[in-house]
């Protein structure tokens, strides 16, 4: 498996409604964003009770993100921090960046309504966002500088997370 050496926070939208981290892993799938986790066992196990598709030698993690904050504010597990992302291919962050992501979808020409999810980030979603970046930061020693929203990484041709989010680390 291809391993993570994050020196990044990437940040996203969901552009969509309040899923479980679940429910974006079968999109994903279907997507062949897939990779397999053998080891260790207990986060196999983990997976595999938490309903990620078990395989003869381990779970297949197929959702993009490392991280899915809720619009209630709680925090999911997606794929383990020590794997490669599937959330961004520009600048080859998928290798070095941890990627967030709240669900909803904050653009206000794709989503003016509300008919594509909520339209900003909740506060439970900023607070859950605020202490998991600090958090990361510090274990990773990943500088200020270098929590951005995906559309600030250079020839990564989107609006994610949207013109309705807005976060200073
Ligand atoms: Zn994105």
């Amino acid at each position: 498996m291809e391993r993570l050496y994050p020196r990044f926070i990437v940040i996203h939208h969901t552009a969509g409604f309040d899923v479980p981290a679940l429910t974006i892993d079968r999109y994903h799938a279907e997507r062949g964003f897939g990779i397999k986790i053998t080891s260790p066992k207990p986060l196999v196990e983990e997976y595999a009770k938490r309903g990620f598709k078990r395989v003869s030698d381990g779970v297949m993690v197929s959702i993009g993100y490392h991280y899915l904050i809720r619009a209630d504010g709680c925090v999911e597990k997606g794929r383990p921090d020590f794997a490669r992302g599937a959330h961004c291919t520009a600048q080859s962050m998928n290798f070095q960046s941890i990627g967030v992501a709240l669900t909803g979808n904050f653009d206000s020409k794709d989503n003016p309504s509300g008919k594509k999810g909520h339209i900003a980030p909740t506060l439970g979603q900023i607070e859950a966002l605020k202490k998991l970046v600090f958090y990361l930061m510090e274990i990773y020693q990943i500088p200020g500088e270098n929590v951005i929203g995906h559309k600030q990484v250079k020839n990564a041709s989107t609006s994610c997370p949207g013109d309705r989010f807005e976060f200073k680390v």
